[in-house]
């Protein structure tokens, strides 16, 4: 639909959009299950994954014409809560933040954007269109903080890091653990293609098993799927005093009382933790843009496996078997 342009009390920034990445939230937020609308407004412009060219940096300092920016999805809640107030709010404690694309406030699939300076992210120009992947390493650099961080409250020398799911998430947390340097292991159902391609060419290994039948212990395990069996196969599986960092959001599934008490029983024996992490703060966006910049290019450029243009947005939405990365491509980098 035709929207007017930005207004300025948008942000200072004008953006024209290069391209958007969908994720599994645009779709459902499409299916009416998830998402809200701008306050007094019907519609919410999607995309959270953004790119564009700064067209008219505005009285900002610090950017200009032409820079290439991503950017930053959620704003602290108005309150704030503690931890929104000290920028922290990825962990808003009252659940009253906006995100730009998914809560209130409109997201990047516009032809046009505004952002706030301090919510623009820079991204080196040499990176071009793979700049569009900086919002899912955000999510992906803050679950490897959150595990670094708990390691450390006990003598800690992790070798294996487990990553399941081989999605762009499996994939982005595979390529970070190992600029780290880690031994990295990559689980996905896929047995052939491009996902395990994409994996032996980071020098990871590639199982197409479960993950009950591993013949090792990881160290941590970055749960990517959501699926609720292959969440309890990685809490039972992690080696002791390890992690399970949950990023995959599922739903449904079959639970029973005995087997979360199985669960917990092997999580307490072996001093192992389990920690959910979503979203991220202006740190580790920072930290992602490293990583990015870091990473080698044409393995990046396989991720984004689609492109389509915003009049075919409906099949941007459409899940492919051979998906990794979909983007809509509103202008040439
Ligand atoms: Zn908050």
């Amino acid at each position: 639909m035709d929207m007017p342009e930005p207004d300025v009390h948008e942000g200072s920034i004008l953006v024209e959009a290069i391209a958007v990445g969908v994720c599994g939230t645009d779709v459902e937020i499409v299916e009416g299950k998830y998402g809200w609308a701008p306050p007094g407004q019907k519609h919410l412009i999607l995309g959270h994954e953004s790119l564009g060219r700064v067209i008219d940096p505005g009285s900002s300092g610090g950017f200009k014409k032409g820079d290439l920016v991503v950017g930053i999805v959620r704003r602290p809640d108005p309150v704030p809560c503690p931890n929104c107030a000290v920028g922290e709010w990825d962990m808003c404690r009252n659940g009253l933040y906006t995100e730009r694309g998914i809560k209130e406030i409109h997201g990047f699939m516009s032809e046009r954007w505004r952002i706030e300076p301090e919510y623009a992210i820079k991204v080196d120009p040499a990176l071009g269109i793979l700049g569009v992947l900086l919002e899912p390493t955000t999510v992906v650099t803050k679950a490897l903080e959150q595990v670094g961080m708990i390691g450390r409250r006990s003598y800690w020398e992790p070798r294996n890091i487990l990553v399941t799911g081989a999605g762009p998430i499996g994939l982005l947390a595979a390529l970070s653990v190992k600029l780290f340097g880690l031994e990295v292991h990559v689980l996905d159902r896929m047995e052939s293609g491009a996902k395990p391609e994409l994996v032996r060419a980071l020098g990871a290994t590639y199982h197409s098993g479960r993950v009950a039948d591993l013949k090792f212990e990881p160290d941590a395990i970055i749960e990517c799927t959501g699926v609720g069996q292959v969440i309890a196969d990685s809490i039972k599986k992690v080696g002791a005093n390890g992690i399970v960092c949950l990023t995959g959001v599922g739903h449904g599934g079959v639970v029973t009382s005995a087997a979360i008490a199985d669960v917990a029983a092997s999580a307490v024996l072996r001093n192992n933790v389990i920690v959910g992490s979503v979203n991220a703060n202006k740190r580790q966006w920072y930290r992602a843009g490293q990583t990015l910049a870091r990473a080698d290019r044409s393995w990046l450029a396989k991720l984004i496996t689609r492109r389509e243009k915003p009049e075919n947005f409906k099949s941007a939405l459409e899940r492919k078997p051979e998906d990794i990365k979909v983007v809509i491509q509103f202008s040439e980098v």
